[in-house]
């Protein structure tokens, strides 16, 4: 998806740099709009086919720029509406995405990076390393092949995913520009006209980039707490030791005072027996967010080979759920999606049971030299 033969790959434009492309082109704004609308709504790749812009015109684009799609390498779509995508990017290493139904809304669950150097101690992902940044085209990419995937190339296409969480693989606060693009293409009513309320961005807690965020857009924040005091979060989380979770509460109360609405954070908390889900880590947990506005989300953590963690029991998971009640906060327990497919969008439906087993599988399927990880937790 990257830039190769000079071409500019128009898919990783976001809607700025669409208008000043054309602008350099001698065009007007409008012609930005509807070649977003073409490669966003339309999913259109060629140029010949968008009729509404002179033949001059089409052809002067074909000869500098192209629209580069993602390959999809893999995809599977479960029994209960929950799909599955994975894609190869340039280097030959891949991506997951997950598109995940509900009763009133479809959710996508979008990858910022390669592997992830944050290194957080229950995360696979972390594991793995840093890789590289993704590019816009690349993230952006995401969206696009889960949206056409509902219908056909050159028709309109329908609203199915009205949400989406940068919760994938990697930190996005580290791959900021890129990230930040993206999610202006999201929301930009040429291309997927998402609300800003339903493209969240996760943190694990880079706090000065969580201030500059709130400089530039007002997407909707998770942050990925996970434990409720710096001891404990150090060793979980260990961006902790440089930005502890006094900042990073701070950081996140500021972000939320700059949004022009009244929105809660959401807290990702995933529970792994005898480490965090003791009930004075929900009484800690219930102090630390005392003046947050937020709803909380506890994720049974799901263990993966190595990883040395264990899924807390139903009572556990529901004691600690019951406590944060009982304080008046929002809690809820993510549930599992998209079994049947291994449907793994860490911070968003948890970590899959048995990942050596898919990264088989996947490596028989498309032949790929790593295997495919999805994210957090
Ligand atoms: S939990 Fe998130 S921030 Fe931490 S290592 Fe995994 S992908 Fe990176």
């Amino acid at each position: 998806m990257s830039e190769t033969n000079q071409k500019i790959n128009l898919l990783g434009l976001s809607p700025a740099k669409m208008e000043a492309f054309f602008a350099d082109l001698g065009e007007k704004k409008f012609r930005a709009q509807q070649m977003l609308k073409w490669i966003h709504q339309y999913g259109e790749p060629n140029f010949d086919n968008m009729t509404n812009m002179s033949k001059p015109l089409r052809a002067r684009m074909s000869e500098i720029c192209e629209i580069r799609l993602p390959e999809v390498v893999y995809e599977d779509f479960s029994k209960d509406g929950t799909r599955k995508w994975v894609m190869r990017v340039d280097g030959g290493s891949a991506i997951e995405t997950v598109y995940i139904p509900e009763k009133d809304r479809g959710t996508l669950c979008v990858s910022s990076q390669i592997g992830c150097s944050l290194d957080c101690s229950f995360c696979s992902t972390g594991k793995q390393g840093f890789n590289r940044d993704l590019s816009v085209a690349e993230i952006i990419g995401q969206v696009y092949v889960a949206a056409m995937s509902f219908h056909e190339p050159g028709e309109r296409r329908e609203r199915k995913i009205t949400n989406v969480v940068m919760m994938g693989m990697g930190e996005p606060l580290l791959n900021f520009d890129n990230v930040v693009d993206a999610m202006q293409l999201m929301m930009d009513d040429n291309a997927y006209g998402l609300s800003k309320r339903r493209v969240t961005l996760s943190t694990s807690g880079v706090v000065p980039m969580m201030e500059k965020l709130g400089d530039v857009i007002d997407v909707s924040l998770a942050v990925s707490l996970h434990a409720p005091n710096d001891e404990l979060r150090n060793q979980l989380v260990p961006i902790n030791k440089k930005y502890p979770i006094k900042e990073l509460i701070a950081a996140t109360n500021r972000y939320l005072n700059k949004l022009p609405d009244r929105r809660k954070a959401t807290i990702e908390y995933t529970l792994m027996e005898g480490v965090n889900d003791e009930l004075e880590h929900a009484e800690q947990l219930a102090e630390v967010l005392r003046d947050t506005p937020c709803k909380i989300n506890l994720i049974p953590f799901n263990p993966f080979p190595n990883s040395g963690y264990k899924r807390p029991s139903n009572n556990r998971v529901y004691r600690f759920r019951d406590y944060l009640i009982s304080k008046n906060f929002i809690a809820t327990i993510r549930s599992t999606r998209g079994d049947d497919i291994d449907a793994a969008c860490g911070q968003l439906v948890g970590r899959v049971e048995d990942r050596t087993r898919r990264s088989e599988r996947y490596i028989n399927a498309v032949q790929l030299d790593d295997s495919p990880r999805g994210n957090s937790v």
